[in-house]
Parts: structure tokens; sequence; C-alpha cells
């Protein structure tokens, strides 16, 4: 299954790059270096710079797209696997420390400060701050970094299990906890628990030399930990570590209490003393797992009715990636697991990645990363003079764009995808979901604010802090007999290895799109108008002005969680019993 990417319509013309350049180091060097030595003798020359410079960004990230596309798309396929690895083997470091020197050359033009501030304030922050952490000496160390991340892709991605007479990865074996037999539950739990523990050591050590690197990276950049030196690596202009650890105590206060009455609402439903935590992903009343689709197509015609139902405009985006066929749905043998959307970034036109197999998560999965598209889809009408993509975008945005579709969807899931039962069954999952997952991002925030502040630690000592994190925020099931499954639950997070600091973003998203749906219920019309003008802003404006235009109050703080608590607490009774 070949994807031909020139029968898109190209409805952005190119203004400055040679329309037959080729993805290779000649040709993009020759960019690079008009744009290296380029007069930026005024104002006007200085926005025709960014602008070309814009341009190439989005050629390149188009082009990395199609490659990692490609390649997860048939990761059989010799010739993909090996031109996503050409790119990022030998052309992404080139391109990297050219677009440095840009950025140095950016940083010290004296027309910088005259752009207009609307416009280009944010951005220009952002290029300032990202020169002045920069050190050569770290270019190194984090190249060992992410030589170790794919040390422990390598090792987690090859464990597996013989289960039922069948070689099974790990997350395939999720499915084994939702199967209303306990004893299978278990026996499932037990042996992927017992295989992931199997490589410890070697994780942990891991963990340990990138802890010590991380922690060296942040002192060559003159920062006391690497905590302080992430937030100005990530751009986090509006929220501070402290803010964070507010957030942690404000899940306990707010969240911590109605995970745990959820918890003992379904020991009593389950009919068992103690909940263990093979028992935490079935259904409470003995259902079987819910079947929303048998095949792709009906998954297909399923979300265009419920996004016609939110929406006409989403609705035409969302053909639009039918009829384009930009959407890659199915599971296949040879294809990467899990889920993304992409951009296209010179047609400016959004991909989705997914397998699925006829599971409710499949539904949600589809209409998170159709939010996605649609911010792909909003944002062309912003036409930002700088490119507006890829690691600009903020994810404690981005992720209200995915999470509010994935939330309010469920509202017209009856008639579309299920009965009236088993849509409040949907909703009902979902709902405590998101409450399970304010629990978990403040537990895996909270270790690595300790992991990066205490970088002496020994692996005991964390092994110590992650059990007293993990006792704060869990439900109630019990680990009796179980204890170093739980003292080495973290190593399965694959984010605390490879994108350390990430996972708050998503519980910053999670009170954005909670908000967006709490509106959505009680106004549909306005909260989806509020939203789509929300999306159309890009990455130029800071985070506060794009949740205000979204219709929501930006904060994670007490206040927002105890109200947030409340509504998540009405919608697991409305829907659950
Ligand atoms: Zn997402």
């Amino acid at each position: 299954m070949v994807f031909d990417y020139s029968t898109l319509p190209r409805e952005f013309k190119r203004h400055y790059l040679p329309q037959g350049i080729e993805f290779e180091w000649a040709d993009l060097n020759r960019v690079f270096g008009e744009l290296g030595e380029r007069s930026l003798g005024s104002e006007a020359a200085l926005e025709k710079w960014l602008l070309d410079e814009a341009e190439l960004d989005a050629y390149l990230y188009e082009q990395r797209t199609i490659r990692y596309f490609n390649s997860t798309r048939q990761t059989d396929n010799l010739e993909y696997a090996k031109a996503y690895e050409q790119y990022t083997e030998l052309l992404e470091p080139k391109v990297k420390l050219a677009g440095f020197e840009l950025l140095k050359r950016y940083a010290s033009s004296q027309f910088r400060g005259r752009l207009p501030t609307r416009v280009y304030g944010l951005e220009d922050r952002r290029r300032r701050s990202a020169v002045s952490i920069f050190r050569e000496e770290n270019v190194d160390l984090e190249k060992e970094d992410s030589t170790l991340s794919q040390k422990y892709y390598r090792i987690t991605g090859a464990m597996t299990v013989s289960f039922r007479g069948e070689e099974r990865t790990l997350q395939q074996m999720s499915k084994f906890f939702e199967v209303p037999d306990r004893g299978v539950r278990e026996e499932a739990w037990r042996l992927t628990t017992q295989r992931a523990l199997g490589n410890r050591e070697a994780l942990d050590s891991i963990y340990s030399e990138m802890v010590a690197l991380r922690d060296r990276i942040a002192r060559n950049a003159g920062f006391d930990n690497f905590r302080d030196y992430t937030f100005v690596k990530k751009d986090r202009f509006d929220y501070t570590p402290h803010d964070c650890e507010i957030f942690h105590q404000a899940v306990e206060e707010a969240i911590v209490p109605l995970s745990r009455d959820i918890d003992r609402r379904r020991s009593e439903r389950m009919g068992v003393d103690v909940l263990r935590p093979w028992d935490l992903q079935v259904d409470p009343a003995g259902r079987e797992a819910m079947r929303p689709f048998d095949q792709v197509p009906a998954l297909v015609s399923g979300a265009g009715k419920v996004i016609s139902k939110v929406d006409t405009e989403l609705s035409s985006y969302f053909q639009r990636m039918v009829d384009l066929q930009l959407l890659d749905l199915d599971s296949r043998k040879g294809k990467a697991p899990g889920g993304y959307q992409e951009e296209l970034a010179e047609v400016r036109l959004p991909l989705i990645f997914m397998n699925a197999v006829g599971k409710d998560d499949d539904v949600r999965t589809l209409l998170h990363e159709c939010g996605h598209s649609f911010h792909t889809f909003l944002m062309r009408k912003a036409m930002l003079p700088f490119f507006n993509g890829g690691a600009n975008m903020p994810n404690e945005f981005s992720e209200v764009a995915s999470m509010s579709m994935e939330i309010i969807s469920g509202e017209h899931y009856e008639g579309a995808f299920y009965d009236r039962e088993d849509a409040k069954r949907s909703n009902w999952k979902e709902a405590v979901d998101n409450v399970k997952l304010f629990a978990w991002v403040a537990t895996i925030d909270a270790f690595q604010h300790w992991v990066y502040t205490h970088p002496q630690h020994t692996e005991e000592e964390r092994a110590n802090a992650w059990v007293a994190t993990f006792n704060r925020f869990c439900g109630l099931e019990s680990y009796e007999g179980l204890e170093s499954s739980r003292a080495y639950r973290w190593h399965r997070q694959l984010h605390i290895f490879e994108v350390p600091f990430y996972y708050i973003e998503y519980g910053i998203a999670l009170t954005g799109a909670l908000g967006v749906w709490s509106r959505y219920r009680k106004d549909p019309k306005d909260a989806i108008e509020a939203y789509k003008s929300a999306l159309t802003l890009g990455c130029a404006r800071p985070l506060p002005e794009l949740f205000e235009a979204a219709g929501v109050e930006w904060g994670f703080g007490p206040t927002a969680l105890r109200r947030l608590a409340g509504e998540l607490r009405s919608a697991v009774k409305e829907y659950g019993e």
C-alpha cells in the first residue's frame, strides 16, 4: 500500500524554495547558506527572511513526516526504514546545527526589536531563550542522551510473553485486563509485570545514566538543576515549577478522594473486598468489552456521524481527510503500534495513523486525533509569518484541541456506535479515565521533580521516592505481595525516560479540555465557536490567551481542580448508575 503524496492539492504556493529542491544535504545546505549570508539591513528584510525560513521549516517538517509516516505504516519495508534512519542519523543533526546558526543570526539582528510585538513577540522570546541556553558542549551530551533513549526503547520494545499459546507484546496483553474472568486477568497481569521486572536492573542503570547526563547539561547551561533548565528549554513562560507543585497538592486534595470513591464503588459493584491491580480496567458490572464497530469503514462512518452533530465546518474537514485518504486506521501486520496525528506542513494537511481493532478506545483515539487534525486545518487561517507547527506548538494547548474533541464527541455516540446503555458506559469510562489521568500526571510529574532536584540519589532512594509519590496519588488497589512491581512501575512509563517533564502538559491540557466540555454541555454552539476560534490562533499567543479564546479559564490550581472534580463526580454518577 503506497501513499502518493504528489497527488495532494498544493494550495499554498512556494515563494522562496526552488521547485526542484531535493531532500538532501547539498540542496539544503545551499538554502541554509543563502539565509545565513543574506543581508538583513531593514525590518522589511528581516520579515522577509523569517518568512523564507518558515517555508524551509515547513518543507523540512513535511519531508520528515512523510518518512516517518511511511516507516510506521510498513515497518517491514526496508527501504522506508532506511529512508527514515538516514534522515535521523545523517540529515537531522546537520539541519539542527544549521538551524541554530540561523537562530543566532536572528538574535543578533538590530531590527529584531522593531518588529510588531503582537505578531512576533512570543516567537522572539522563544528564539532569544533558545540562544541563551545553547552550549556547544551539550550537543554531544544530548546525543548520548538520545542513544540511551534508544537503548530503553530497544529493551522495552523486545519484551514479550507467551500467553495462551501465543507470543504477545506487553501492549497486546492489556486487552486481557478487560475480560470479566478475574483469574484470567490476574494471570495476565502477573505474567506481564514479571516480564517487565526481568529488565529492572538494566532499566534502572539506563535511567541513572540519564539523570547524571541531564544534570550535567543543565549545569553547563548555568542552571542549578535539570528541572529549572527544562522549564526554560520548553518555553514555559506562563508557569513555574512551583505552580506544578501546587497542582500536585490540588490533585491530592480534590482528585484523589474522588478517585478512591470511584474505586470503592467499583469494588462494591464487583463484589470484591479488596481491589487488586488487575481489577481496574474491567467493566464493574461484569459485562464483556464494548464493540463499537467491526471494520474500519464502520469506524469512519460512525465518526463522520458524530462530528457532523458537533459542527458542520469540522465535519467538512473530516470528509476532506476521508476523500484525500489521509486516514490510516486499520491494524495490519507490519504496522507500528500506537496512534498519532502529524501535519504535512507544506500542503498544510493532517495525517492520522492508528491501529483500530474494534474497541471503545479506538473510537476515542480517532476522535482525539481528529481534534489535532482540526487544529491543523484551522491554523491554515492564521498564516503566521514563522513556522507554526512541530515543536513550536505548545502541547499544553494542542492537547486541548484533541482532548476536547475526544471528550465532547461522547455526547453523540448513541446511534453512531452504541445503544443508550453502551453510550453511557463509554462516557462513564472516559470520565473515570480522566480522573485517573489527573492522578497519574501528578504522580509522574512529582516523581520527576524529586529525581532532578536530588540528582545524587541512590537507586534505592529513588525506588522509595517513587513508592511515596505513588501512594500519595494512587487508588484503593492493594499491592500486598506485589511490592516490587509497584516500586518499578515507573519503568514502563516511557515519558520518564524519553521526554522528561513532558507529562504535566497533559494535565494542564486536560483542565482546558474539561472546561470546553463543560461549556459544551450547557451551550454547544457557543462552546464550539470559541473552540474553533482558539484553534485558528496557532502558536503566536501565550497559553493564558489561547485558553481564554477557547472560552476557558487558564489555571490548574486548587480552584480549577475543585470545580472540575465536582463536574467529573456528577458525570461519573450520571453515566455510571
Ligand atoms: Zn494528542
